[in-house]
């Protein structure tokens, strides 16, 4: 396989010359980002306090269909904040997958719980319903309290936590009646997936909790920030009131009824967010033609190289566009081979038990994960520009 022809297809896409460099992923500000900015400015309102807060959380839930969003500092804060909202404590476990980006688990450790690790699905790479109804199979038991315990380790299972690779939704409506069939609290990671459906339904609104990343690589971005997508009215106004120090309403009193948390998005990142979710249905149809650009020209390719297509019964925003390998070491060769010669390309992440704070951590078999840790790259997915504004 002549990896020129692919980098050649790559600068083709992007518009960019010989020589030029092409990154995985870089925003593009094409609308009104600098107005609403500006308004922030002007009117001083840059902080806690500010109009395009509340228009971003309303706008959010009109885009994604839950009832309600409420805004926070970024998608690592909002799934911390979703954990808690799910009533998970300190020991409990939570079923999750090794193949993602390390927030997911740092936000389950920052409540002192634990992750276990279930396999993912070849097809989505998003934790797969069949691996976690085997798990819970062989390792679950009911107590005296019908608690859901592990049977081994005595823990309480309380949460599982999928996430949607790459923007590719996993087979979320069989996770969540998995989860209601046992008991247990669905938390989507949705980071990767804002405009990617399953059946109709955005990802993110399945369980009890979902939570939307803007970080500075993803689909749209705030500069940093998250967001938290709830069906449960209540919920989500406990999430506004710990989000924002827990502190009682009041004219001059301070008076905090929780152990409350500084994870407020400020206006001026939200004047950002509002700005950009204003030209998302353009960013979401320039990333698909990107889509189909790659999904043609290794149709036609052989070695190999096989593009991951969206799974059946949804629709993927292509935030990153992914291809497998062969083999681990024909991945490597080409990630070295398009990074020396000007086109970003990256693994995926390495597995979470892999590293030091997680080894310890119980799994199974790991199948899929690992044959998709050692053969995807991502590819160029940036927005392109041409297409949005003609
Ligand atoms: C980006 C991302 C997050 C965290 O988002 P931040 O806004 O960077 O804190 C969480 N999970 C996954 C899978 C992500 O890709």
């Amino acid at each position: 396989m002549d990896y020129d022809l692919i980098l050649g297809m790559i600068r083709e896409r992007f518009g960019a010359k010989e020589g030029e460099f092409v990154p995985l992923h870089a925003p593009t500000f094409a609308g009104n980002e600098k107005k609403y900015l500006n308004e922030c400015i002007d009117t001083t309102f840059v902080s806690s306090v500010g109009a395009f807060v509340d228009r971003f959380e309303r706008d959010m839930a009109a885009f994604t269909g839950a009832r309600r969003a409420v805004v926070c500092v970024s998608g690592t804060n909002a799934l911390h904040m979703a954990l808690m909202l799910a009533g998970t404590e300190r020991d409990d476990e939570v079923l999750t997958q090794a193949l993602s980006f390390i927030a997911t688990c740092n936000a389950i450790s920052y409540i002192g719980a634990h992750p276990v690790f279930i396999d993912v699905d070849a097809d989505t790479m998003g934790l797969s319903p069949r691996a976690l109804r085997r798990w819970l199979e062989n390792n679950s038991v009911r107590d005296a309290e019908g608690v859901l315990r592990n049977r081994k380790t005595g823990r309480r299972i309380k949460a599982v936590v999928p996430m949607h690779t790459f923007g590719h939704p996993c087979r979320i409506d069989e996770i969540a009646s998995i989860c209601e069939e046992y008991g247990i609290e669905l938390v989507e990671d949705a980071a990767e997936s804002i405009g990617s459906f399953y059946k109709g339904k955005h990802t993110g609104t399945f369980g009890r909790v979902g939570a939307i990343s803007f970080n500075g690589n993803k689909t749209i971005t705030t500069g940093g920030g998250g967001m938290l997508l709830f069906n449960d009215e209540k919920l989500a106004d406990f999430a506004k009131h710990l989000t924002t120090q827990a502190k009682v309403p009041s004219r001059w009193e301070f008076v905090h009824d929780h152990i409350g948390y500084n994870y407020r998005m400020p206006n001026i990142n939200a004047a950002l967010g509002c700005a950009q979710l204003e030209e998302i249905d353009g960013f979401l149809k320039s990333k698909r033609e990107t889509a189909e650009v790659y999904k043609k020209f290794f149709e036609g390719e052989p070695g190999g190289i096989r593009f991951m297509a969206e799974p059946a019964n949804s629709v993927s925003n292509y935030w990153l566009n992914a291809v497998s390998f062969p083999s681990r070491e024909e991945r490597d060769r080409f990630l070295e081979y398009s990074n020396d010669h000007g086109v970003m390309t990256r693994p995926i992440w390495e597995l979470m038990w892999r590293l030091p704070m997680f080894e310890k951590c119980e799994r199974d078999g790991q199948e899929n994960t690992i044959r998709l840790a050692d053969t995807i790259v991502n590819l160029p997915s940036s927005v392109v520009r041409r297409n949005v504004n003609n």
